[in-house]
């Protein structure tokens, strides 16, 4: 077997007239399918509920984009058993390499109806043209990448001989994997994980993210025209309040992915963690969890440069990425130029509807724009001086993109996730001072240096406790297989997604000794 070693599909450069055109047709397009619905899949069946989820246009919330049936518990209840009956009876012996062609002709699919899934991020989850491009993109890399590495890691792995004996390891599916991801990476994230669930050998129950529940109806539909059986996929619509307790603690749950919030990705640890009636096993977590990345800069560094790559890591997307600078934190001799330079690009952002590719579009619903208000609002009564934005917009759920300056690190702002388009800016009285900042919040996520000083680049290797640590450069836009993803601390459990180590973690391994 041979196949083109992986490569990152490369994003679309919308400069190119005919690219635009075809985008522009695409947003049409999703506009004239707006209000489609799709049912439940629950052991391979369309189900439909007596209630429905629907989603809407974060900037013009009346426009519904489409509609999902919501899962009741009992519907839960019953997405975990069926998965697990088919996974028990037929799926968990399915060769790994005919499961990795499934996702491979699923990407293929994905390529050819690119523009149609990034113009439905356009409108479900306001991502501008390019955002919404790299989103898919990185879908398509997921399921490209994933591929190859089961294949890779099917049939015996490679051990130490010894004689009069034949020695091998195999890789074997888990059981039933509950798949929650968040809605800001609502193709990406959720697609990388069930198809690394799916491609080892396990049956998904997918819950997509109550705000972003048609780009994975989408996504479903694609996997089962690549020829994925309908029954080792379970589409799970539901609020995860509601359900989400309900597919955790079934002991017929042999493993839990979770992307998103901390305090959401505690509550399952530990609930994963209590032994049901009837459960077999200790459950498996995965949880990515949230950050408060930060961007130290030095008097070194080209200011310049460092004001644009503040600005993009910190609004692009509304600063709704995990790995969104939150923190700018400058040493003294040259923050106040700086935050002077960071403020003036701010200004001049466009704010509006993301079909119109703004530098700046609506966050995900009312309860994120009430919650970044809020925030705000703790910037300026903890002492830091607002020196841009700080408003909502009127029409959708937008935020102005908004710079604080004179922040201290122990601020909220400075602490907590925010998850929108907020930027503390924080003096460091030198690099040693910019380093213990840096580290000084619970998260680990994502965080980077502009210097042009070896010596503190090679510092900063060592120090800054983050996942993923950037140099020279933004700190978003970790790429599948050239950047795994993943933070410490309250960030989460470092799975590294897009990486070598990730599909094993869906997978246990089984040691068989035959004497000869
Ligand atoms: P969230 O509120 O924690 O929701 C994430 C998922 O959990 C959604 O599908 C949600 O469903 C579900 N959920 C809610 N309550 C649940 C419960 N009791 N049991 C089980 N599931 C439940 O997070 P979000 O707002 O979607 O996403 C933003 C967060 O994700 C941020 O903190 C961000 O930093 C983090 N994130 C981290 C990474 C990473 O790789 N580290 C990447 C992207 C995002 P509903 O939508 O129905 O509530």
């Amino acid at each position: 077997m041979s196949i083109v070693p992986f490569e990152n599909e490369p994003l679309t450069d919308f400069s190119v007239p005919e690219n635009k055109q075809a985008f522009a047709a695409a947003l049409e397009k999703v506009r004239g399918d707006f209000g489609e619905h799709w049912d439940l899949l629950i052991g391979g069946e369309g189900i439909s509920s007596d209630r429905m989820i629907e989603s809407f246009d974060p900037a013009k919330p009346d426009r519904i984009v489409g509609t999902v049936a919501k899962a009741s518990k009992q519907q839960a209840k019953q997405a975990v058993e069926t998965a697990y009956d088919f996974w028990n009876r037929e799926w968990r012996w399915t060769d790994g390499n005919a499961r990795a062609r499934i996702l491979l002709r699923a990407a293929k699919i994905m390529r050819e109806r690119k523009h149609e899934l990034s113009a439905t991020m356009v409108y479900e989850e306001s991502k501008a043209w390019l955002q919404a491009d790299a989103d898919t993109a990185e879908a398509i890399d997921f399921l490209e990448f994933y591929a190859r590495e089961m294949m890779r890691l099917e049939g015996a792995q490679e051990v130490v001989a010894v004689p009069a004996e034949e020695n091998t390891l195999y890789y074997i599916p888990l059981g039933v994997v509950v798949v929650i991801p968040p809605w800001n990476f609502p193709c990406a994230i959720m697609a990388g994980m069930t198809s690394a669930a799916l491609v080892t050998g396990n049956c998904a129950v997918l819950k997509p993210a109550s705000t972003a529940p048609v780009i994975a109806a989408k996504f479903v539909d694609i996997l089962l025209e690549a020829g994925m059986p309908a029954e080792a996929i379970t589409f799970c619509p539901g609020s995860g309040g509601e359900v989400g307790d309900t597919l955790v603690d079934h002991p017929k749950t042999r493993m839990v992915a979770f992307t998103g919030s901390k305090e959401i990705g505690l509550r399952i640890n530990e609930r994963a963690a209590k032994v049901h009636e009837d459960q077999i096993w200790i459950k498996r977590v995965i949880l990515e969890m949230g950050g408060k990345d930060a961007m130290v800069v030095d008097e070194s560094a080209d200011l310049d440069n460092a004001a644009e790559m503040a600005i993009k890591g910190a609004f692009q997307f509304q600063g709704q990425k995990c790995s969104a600078c939150s923190r700018l934190i400058a040493v003294d001799n040259i923050y106040d130029q700086l935050v002077d330079k960071v403020a003036e690009r701010a200004k001049k952002l466009k704010v509006a509807h993301a079909e119109t590719d703004p530098d700046v579009a609506a966050v995900i619903d009312a309860d994120a724009q009430e919650k970044i208000l809020q925030y705000i609002e703790f910037g300026k009564q903890d002492g830091g001086e607002l020196i841009c934005g700080g408003n909502a917009i009127e029409g959708g759920y937008f935020v102005e993109p908004t710079v604080f300056r004179n922040v201290k690190p122990d601020h909220r702002i400075a602490q907590e996730e925010i998850f929108g388009p907020v930027l503390a800016c924080i003096r460091a009285r030198d690099f040693d001072d910019a380093v213990e900042i840096f580290n000084g919040t619970e998260y680990g996520l994502t965080g980077g240096l502009l210097s042009s000083r070896r010596d503190r680049i090679e510092r900063a290797r060592r120090q800054f406790h983050v996942g993923n640590l950037y140099f020279n450069r933004k700190i978003t836009a970790a790429l599948v297989g050239v950047q795994p993803f993943g933070g410490f601390n309250m960030s989460g459990t470092d799975s590294k997604a897009g990486g070598q180590d990730y599909l094993q973690l869906f997978m246990q391994a089984k040691s068989v000794t035959e004497k000869l």
